[in-house]
């Protein structure tokens, strides 16, 4: 079922669909259990997908192996050809695929589309890069040899995908997987399987062989149960939680798979007391408030110098308090909702614990007057290390202020957490720009900009924020074996 306000709204209704994409055929859902979809600005329920069993994600595994045989024989020109197409379908239905994000998401429309834009632009990236997987050759210690080493696909995967980026973090993930020569089977987020289930669709109409790619929706712990324990599945790419990423860890020791995780954030944003404090609020609220602040890389905890902490504080309260916050289809809305309940609590949790611990709630620090899933921009001064929102991703729209003195104070405070993906701080002096860039423990670093992300760039974390990288030329090893051959007797 799919709620017929919600298709009322697009222009075109066929990229919209609701049922499972298993080896290149749509489910039968007549003969399966169906789960709720909401929109979290109204709670409302927009339709419904499959809750597939074992038996169907089986099913997608087998197809997905038999896909591979031809699959990674296919020239990378090919590959790279289908590849463009889908992007361009992307495009040319942004208008329509962004309405589908914000229903199911909350995002504004202008956030959406741009996701959209980002989901084209790593399909087009990895088109690219189809045709650069390089090999070697390496000389010998040996007269009578070569050694030569090339790069193959390493076979089936599977992604499991988040809500906060419910087509960008397909994207990057299926578009390396394609290009690679692989298969890839995609178990999106039960809160926005819409979004994904576009790309069944867009791969169907972009000729990808059947079976190459498998949108699977239903429960994460049988699907991720048997993506875990299959053989067939050489690797797991996860976006998600530090928590469900530890227990993949632990769950896929048994078939030693590859795995790439990108996990959890608490990205300090520090500014030095010669920045540009006008860039600094712009980057901060960029960083902060994307996404109703539920981003990986959002601004956790914002570092101000002294010197310049109370003009800081007042230009930022004052641009923070002109966001509009609303229903993500209303026009000039900055912040949506939260994505639920439970992402609320969390936040109103860490407020109330900071306060406790002498936090000062400046702007916000409630649920919006909108009710439902809707919750103010929030900034907190006063911050420090023993309340819980310097140990936990927020993951909601509260900015908590600290104030430092010194660059190695600073640098401590700034690592002190089992997180590592993103950081940012606004500076002029070249020799601390360099200093402070080499001292953060953090997979990306932005200087002097909030918004860092880039098809062209590595994404990924150290510490437990992650393993490996996704986009740019690095993101491609990932899905990539090597090959060492040992060409001997050529001397004969
Ligand atoms: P969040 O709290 O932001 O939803 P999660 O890590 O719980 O982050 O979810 C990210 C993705 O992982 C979603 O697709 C979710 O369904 C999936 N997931 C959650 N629990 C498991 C699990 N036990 N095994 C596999 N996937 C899971």
């Amino acid at each position: 079922m799919i709620n017929t306000n919600f298709t009322a709204q697009l222009s075109n209704t066929h990229l919209l669909k609701n049922q499972a994409y298993i080896g290149g055929e749509w489910s039968d859902n007549k003969k399966l259990a169906m789960m709720n979809v909401l929109n979290p600005a109204t709670n409302k329920v927009i339709g419904q997908v499959p809750s597939l069993e074992k038996k169907h994600i089986q099913k997608a595994i087998k197809a997905a192996k038999a896909a591979q045989v031809g699959w990674r024989k296919t020239p990378a020109t090919q590959r790279s050809i289908i590849l463009r197409k889908m992007a361009s379908l992307l495009i040319k239905h942004k208008q329509d695929l962004a309405l589908i994000m914000t229903i199911e998401q909350g995002k504004s429309l202008l956030e959406a589309e741009a996701e959209i834009t980002y989901s084209a632009s790593f399909l087009n990236w990895f088109a690219e890069e189809a045709r650069r997987i390089y090999g070697d050759t390496i000389p010998s210690p040996l007269a009578d040899r070569k050694i030569i080493i090339t790069k193959e696909p390493i076979g089936v995967v599977a992604a499991i995908t988040p809500w906060n980026f419910p087509s960008a973090m397909i994207a990057r993930k299926l578009g390396a997987a394609i290009a690679a020569g692989c298969s890839i089977l995609v178990k999106p987020a039960p809160q926005t399987p819409f979004s994904a289930l576009v790309y069944g669709k867009i791969a169907e109409l972009a000729g990808l062989p059947k079976g190459v790619l498998s949108i699977l929706t239903g429960d994460a712990i049988t699907i991720g149960g048997e993506f875990s324990s299959s053989n067939i599945i050489r690797k797991i790419s996860f976006t998600g939680s530090t928590e469900v990423g530890k227990l993949l860890i632990k769950q896929s020791a048994s078939t030693v798979k590859r795995l790439s995780l990108e996990l959890g954030g608490n990205a300090p944003f520090i500014v030095f007391s010669d920045a540009s404090i006008d860039d600094a609020v712009i980057g901060a609220i960029q960083s902060k408030y994307r996404n109703s602040g539920q981003t990986c890389v959002c601004a956790n905890r914002i570092y101000v110098h002294a010197k310049i902490y109370d003009e800081f504080i007042k230009k930022y309260i004052k641009k923070v308090a002109a966001l509009k916050v609303g229903n993500g289809t209303d026009k000039g809305v900055d912040i949506g909702p939260m994505i639920d309940e439970a992402a609320i609590l969390k936040v109103e949790n860490q407020i109330n614990d900071a306060i406790q611990k002498g936090g000062e709630v400046l702007l916000g620090g409630s649920r919006h007057e909108l009710g439902l899933n809707f919750f103010s921009p929030t900034i907190l001064t006063g911050a420090n290390h023993s309340m819980l929102l310097a140990n936990e991703e927020t993951f909601g729209p509260l900015s908590p202020i600290f104030k430092f003195e010194t660059e190695e104070e600073v640098i401590k405070l700034a690592n002190d957490t089992n997180f590592g993906l993103a950081a940012y701080f606004y500076a002029r002096d070249v020799g601390l720009i360099w200093r402070v860039s080499e001292a953060l423990e953090y997979g990306m670093i932005g200087v002097n900009t909030g918004s860092i992300s880039t098809a062209e760039a590595p994404f990924g974390g150290i510490k437990q924020s992650g393993i490996g990288r996704e986009g740019s030329k690095y993101g491609l090893d990932d899905y990539l074996e090597i090959k060492y051959m040992c060409l001997a007797g050529i001397d004969q």
